[in-house]
């Protein structure tokens, strides 16, 4: 006889896993296929994890004991010239209640827990185990998948994707045309370093292992090319990494390494990682095409959410739980499914409907021009940056001279390096680009 389930969720990242814990709790056969050696083994990101949507997916995730590292009590940005920086933090009191609203969180140990509470509500997870394609029937609908198993084919009537960011069963499935291009994939890369939990509370101002810092870092650290760095405390360790569209390594010949060394090395930032050591590093893809270049997100028994789906705000940097809010969305479309008997493109296309009722579909609309907007619009991880530094370090230094002339210092210098025609340009282009 055939392998026979419910459903079938490729991969066990936030997205299907919250899939196969909604289908599961619903009353269906679930299996997770995921091809790394662990859930998690293979995952990385920044990574500020938001509490909202696990929430949803599993009420009562704090007695679960989730494995986060510290909760996010300061945050902001951090604007970098060559030499300087701006800092805007924000701290507040009511940052300090538990369970938080964000939290630093290591994949490879987060995963792996969030993929146990499917399993514990009832789902099959099979790892070390890649699903190599689509199975069909003589009408093209997804009927269930192939593995690198021998005899390892599985079949179920409906098939959640939650592959990640190299969509190629999206692209099977034929829910979107080809590889994401360089121009709307950024790289990321990033380092753990491990540093005792008593220095970071002084590097950082702590004043416990209840309190984090999740800083944002633009200008200098992408060498004033659209991209980002961040700095995240972790329980014993800081995160620390950066990211930037393919296409601009490309064209400036920039090795993702070096510019991540390059960081560390910033005069502002190295003073936090003194003494710290490498622990682990490495490297992933964000997808960044935004609203407009999402894959369709069902077609015949299948469904597709996540990175996948392109389902990413990378200004805000979110994922993670548009990943979870999504997979629990499909997840409810197929028990629907099961209960009409029905698993056509039609009526699995409920999921996008449903979805664009959320912040999810809703956010990644409003957004949908940025990736564009910051290619075209250097100036503002460049320029604009550099000047605010060299205004602040002005303003601040002005002592003995009439305090006019540094006003009139400061404009001449916005005034040389970008009209004012040219400002307010760029302020309306921002605009338009965030409505
Ligand atoms: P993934 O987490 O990529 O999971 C996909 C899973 O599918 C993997 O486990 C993979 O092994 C498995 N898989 C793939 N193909 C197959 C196959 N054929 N067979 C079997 N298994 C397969 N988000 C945030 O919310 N906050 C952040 O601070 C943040 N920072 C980020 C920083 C970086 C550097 C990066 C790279 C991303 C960041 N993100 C952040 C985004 C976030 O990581 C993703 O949006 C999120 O992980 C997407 O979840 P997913 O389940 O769709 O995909």
């Amino acid at each position: 006889g055939r392998l026979t389930f419910d459903a079938i969720v490729v991969g066990a990242g936030p997205a299907g896993v919250a899939a196969a814990l909604t289908m599961a709790r619903g009353g269906l056969n679930v299996i997770i296929i995921e091809r790394g050696r662990f859930a998690g083994a293979k995952n990385l990101f920044g990574g500020v994890f938001y509490t909202h949507a696990l929430a949803d997916v599993l009420p009562d995730y704090w007695e679960r004991k989730p494995p986060f590292e510290r909760p996010v009590t300061e945050q902001g940005y951090w604007m970098l010239s060559p030499d300087s920086a701006i800092r805007v933090m924000h701290k507040s009191e009511r940052y300090l209640k538990e369970p938080a609203d964000a939290y630093t969180v290591l994949r490879a140990r987060f995963d792996p827990w969030f993929a146990e509470q499917a399993a514990a509500a009832g789902a099959l997870l099979i790892t070390r185990t890649t699903v190599t394609q689509l199975l069909k029937d003589e009408r093209g609908r997804v009927i269930g998948v192939d593995t690198d198993r021998p005899e390892g084919k599985v079949y179920a009537p409906v098939v959640i994707i939650a592959e990640g960011v190299n969509n190629l069963l999206t692209q099977q499935a034929g829910l979107i045309a080809s590889d994401l291009p360089p121009k709307y994939v950024a790289l990321a890369v990033k380092e753990y370093i491990n540093l005792p939990a008593k220095d970071l509370q002084i590097r950082f101002g702590l004043s416990g292992p209840r309190e984090g810092v999740a800083i944002d870092v633009f200008g200098d650290v992408t060498l004033g090319l659209p991209g980002t760095g961040f700095i995240y405390t972790d329980q014993s360790g800081i995160s620390i990494g950066v990211g930037m569209l393919l296409d601009e390594f490309v064209t400036h010949r920039l090795r993702p390494y070096e510019v991540l060394e390059r960081f560390k090395h910033h005069p502002v930032v190295r003073p936090y990682l003194e003494g710290g050591e490498v622990r682990e590093y490495g490297a992933h893809l964000i997808p960044e095409m935004g609203y407009d270049r999402m894959p369709k997100l069902a077609g015949d028994g299948v469904m597709v959410a996540g990175d996948a789906a392109g389902m990413v705000d990378a200004l805000h940097r979110e994922g993670t739980n548009l990943a979870i809010t999504a997979g629990k969305m499909a997840g409810e479309t197929a028990l629907a499914a099961h209960q009409a008997g029905d698993f056509s493109a039609a009526f699995l296309s409920r999921y996008r409907r449903n979805l664009e009722g959320t912040f999810v579909l809703q956010d990644m609309k409003q957004y949908r021009r940025m990736t564009d907007f910051l290619e075209s619009s250097p100036q503002f991880m460049g320029t604009y940056v550099n000047l605010l530094n060299e205004a602040a370090l002005r303003y601040f230094t002005a002592h003995g001279i009439p305090k006019r002339t540094m006003e009139h210092d400061i404009l001449k210098m916005v005034r040389e390096r970008r009209s004012f025609t040219g400002v307010a340009w760029d302020m309306l282009k921002l605009m338009r680009a965030m409505r």
